[in-house]
């Protein structure tokens, strides 16, 4: 079914013609009717599936036919939980709305940049605002804003702005927008608890989850290699020049180790660099751009890049360390196979993150064969099993662990 049978008007389908978007994914032959319809939605579909698209067109073609003259006021509010996804969605607005008879106004709102400069951006005149939670929060106390005309609020990878570290924030926010309004939240994966939170935001909202049989994108090749942790760094490069990838996302536990081993592989001749919430702003976004327009091939990068970014032709993602937890684990690999092509992801594992790695297959619902690379076997015997549940990594947070995140959590804002 074209988007114009979805009930997408003429100034829009031209945009969505020259971006080649031909015909609607499932997710948004699913969702655009409802938010058209000004319907509560939360949405449920596998990563690189068309899900900002599926809010940002009909919440266009809304504003559209809604038009009033004068001064533009905040109608949308769409909070992500990163700074990059944020600038992402905000493009995507601007792009897909050029056509249309009003321009509309977009601002985006996110930390690292001048917060005088977004106030001001807004007061001028905004009807929709793409924020990180954080940084609208900053605004918010300034008192400068006017949010009475809220008409529709977005939360794109809701599971995380339900999470922890977010929901306090998230409830400062909502305190302080109109009770009535249209909410539509978007995330490839909703675990339980994030379910019922979201009950409480929305009100009769309709739930869609695109029917597949599987979680995780049938198209991204999932693979896990048995190797010591010494030897990760060697086996990279070894891959990398075996398969001539020439984008490679690579995530890693820690933002020093990221700086670290890209200057390692830069010394090995690699065409290298580091990704994570330590880089000033402008670097975070010359380094992106730069990735994106593949000006180099590897990657390393802290969970900041794992959510919602859309990066065309990622050969393969490296999970370098193990994710957290195992929606982590989905929507790291989801960065490759975007719009229906292909690529690989690859875990390494080693004696004692394979109980982690079981109880990430298990919460993920795959089953993956344990490779060896000859020359880079695990050495050593596997450690006996003491009796009783194994710790399992990521289970329960350590003190220290919950004090990186906050600060990690400032940072992304
Ligand atoms: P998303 O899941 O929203 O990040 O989108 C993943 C990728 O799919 C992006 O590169 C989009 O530009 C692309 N995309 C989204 N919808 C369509 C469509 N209907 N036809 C072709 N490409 C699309």
């Amino acid at each position: 079914m074209p988007f114009k049978n979805l009930g997408i008007e003429e100034n829009i389908n031209k945009i969505l013609k020259e971006k080649l978007y031909t015909k609607p994914t499932l997710i948004q032959s699913k969702v655009i009717p409802l938010v058209l319809d000004n319907k509560d939605v939360i949405a449920q579909a596998q990563t690189g599936s068309g899900k900002s698209a599926s809010f940002v067109l009909p919440i266009l073609q809304n504003l559209f036919q809604k038009e009033v003259e004068g001064k533009s006021k905040i109608k949308v509010l769409v909070l992500t939980p990163t700074r990059e996804l944020t600038q992402q969605i905000a493009s995507l607005f601007s792009e897909f709305s050029v056509n249309l008879p009003k321009k509309l106004k977009v601002v985006s709102v996110t930390g690292g940049s001048g917060i005088g400069d977004q106030i001001y951006k807004i007061q001028q005149g905004c009807d929709i605002l793409v924020a990180t939670s954080g940084r609208f929060l900053d605004v918010l106390s300034k008192k400068q804003m006017n949010l009475s005309t809220i008409e529709c609020l977005v939360l794109d990878e809701a599971d995380r702005m339900l999470g922890d570290g977010f929901i306090e924030e998230l409830d400062l926010i909502l305190e302080s927008i109109p009770k009535t309004r249209q909410n539509l939240m978007f995330s490839a994966t909703y675990p339980q608890k994030m379910k019922e939170l979201s009950q409480k935001i929305t009100t009769d909202a309709t739930e869609v989850k695109v029917e597949s049989e599987t979680l995780i994108n049938p198209n991204i090749n999932q693979r896990v290699i048995e190797v010591d942790k010494e030897k990760r760094g060697p086996l990279l490069r070894y891959l990398i020049k075996k398969h001539k990838w020439k984008s490679v996302l690579v995530f890693m536990a820690n933002k020093r180790a990221t700086d670290n081993i890209a200057l390692k592989f830069r010394k090995y001749g690699f065409n290298s660099a580091s990704f994570n919430a330590d880089l000033d702003q402008e670097l975070r976004e010359e380094t992106l751009e730069a990735f994106k327009n593949k000006e180099f091939n590897i990657l390393f990068a802290t969970d900041i890049a794992a959510r919602g970014l859309d990066i065309d032709n990622i050969d393969c993602i490296i999970n370098y360390d193990l994710p957290r937890s195992p929606s982590d684990y989905v929507h790291r690999i989801g960065r490759t196979a975007r719009a229906l092509s292909s690529g690989d992801a690859i875990s390494f594992i080693d004696y004692e993150s394979m109980d982690h790695f079981k109880l990430i297959e298990k919460r993920s619902d795959i089953k993956l064969k344990r490779e060896t690379i000859e020359g880079f076997e695990l050495s050593g015997d596997a450690p006996l099993k003491v009796k009783g549940p194994a710790p399992i990594k990521g289970k329960k947070k350590s003190k220290k662990d919950k004090l990186r995140e906050k600060e990690a959590l400032s940072k992304s804002n």
